[in-house]
């Protein structure tokens, strides 16, 4: 018995650190790829509810790994974090939709908000975030219409430093929206104190719509409140043609998903914006 829990314990030793490598490996590849410019990124349009226009589009970084595959934003985001990489994927992010948006033509036309994800570590850290700042400032053309979506638990790390924090960020022009509202604890504090212009309704709640009335009556109060303080509403992971019409009945304003638009590259985007227009 003594012999085979060793045996036991050493394979866990070695299951361990082999995924401890893996995840070295993964983070030294990581590296690589944000220095070489080899992340791509995603656009996903967004919709008003009440007459179907393009609102807006979110982009989402991707990373192609010719020997993995695709590995998912929620697996390399939080090792970027971690590995105090994350500046540069988001300064990526703005260079390269810059870049494709505006060679587009695009921007300013057909697309006027374009949302880019700033992860909790950057929105808490006085220092990456003026790192951010000179970066969009390096994209002028992108600025004025860039809305920058942080999550719940970031703005609510430190509430008040949150607030004095947005309200400088806005008088310079930028637009914020809270992402992933409703997972945290205090969603009824943020929209009492935060100055921001738009909030995301997770995918889990949008989910549930249909069939628990207690998350319908969630979602419909926090679109009458937003209303209220001028803050718009978009239901994001909308899936079904079920649950768009529980969101307008909600009195959402916008709405995100795979229903209406996956995401896609920038070729994608122009001929999915043309068709939508010329049809
Ligand atoms: P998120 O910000 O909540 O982004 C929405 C995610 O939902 C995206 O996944 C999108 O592809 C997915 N999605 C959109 N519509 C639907 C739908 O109808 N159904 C379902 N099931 N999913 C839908 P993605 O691209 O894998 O990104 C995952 C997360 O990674 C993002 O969640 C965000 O937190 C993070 N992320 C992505 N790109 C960036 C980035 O450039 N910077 C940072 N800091 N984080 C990013
Ligand atoms: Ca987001
Ligand atoms: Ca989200
Ligand atoms: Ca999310």
């Amino acid at each position: 018995a003594k012999r085979s829990g060793q045996g036991m314990i050493r394979q866990f030793n070695q299951a361990l650190s082999e995924s401890e490598q893996e995840r070295q490996a993964l983070v030294r590849d990581l590296r690589q790829v944000i220095a070489n410019d080899q992340l791509s990124l995603v656009y996903q349009p967004q919709f008003s509810i009440a007459d179907g226009g393009l609102t807006g589009c979110e982009v989402l970084v991707r990373w192609q790994c010719p020997k993995r595959g695709a590995v998912g934003p929620d697996v390399f985001i939080p090792l970027a974090e971690s590995n105090n990489l994350i500046s540069g994927i988001t300064a990526f992010v703005v260079r390269q939709a810059n870049k494709e948006l505006v060679e587009s033509g695009m921007l300013g036309d057909t697309i006027r908000r374009v949302s880019v994800n700033i992860s909790a570590q950057e929105f808490n850290s006085e220092k990456l975030m003026s790192s951010l700042l000179t970066m969009l400032h390096q994209s002028p053309q992108l600025y004025p219409y860039l809305q920058l979506e942080i999550t719940e638990t970031a703005a609510l790390s430190d509430l008040s430093a949150s607030v004095r924090l947005l309200t400088r960020l806005r008088e310079l022009g930028l637009k914020f929206s809270i992402d992933d509202f409703g997972t945290g604890y205090s969603s009824l504090a943020m929209l009492k104190n935060l100055p921001i212009d738009e909030i995301k309704i997770d995918r889990d709640f949008i989910h549930d719509l249909l069939d628990q009335p207690r998350v319908r009556a969630i979602v419909e109060a926090v679109a009458t409140m937003a209303r209220t303080l001028e803050i718009s509403v978009v239901a994001e992971g909308v899936e079904t043609q079920e649950q768009l019409e529980q969101i307008r009945f909600c009195g959402c304003h916008e709405v995100q998903g795979y229903l209406t638009a996956r995401p896609m590259e920038i070729d994608q985007l122009t001929d999915f914006v043309r068709n939508q227009w010329s049809s």
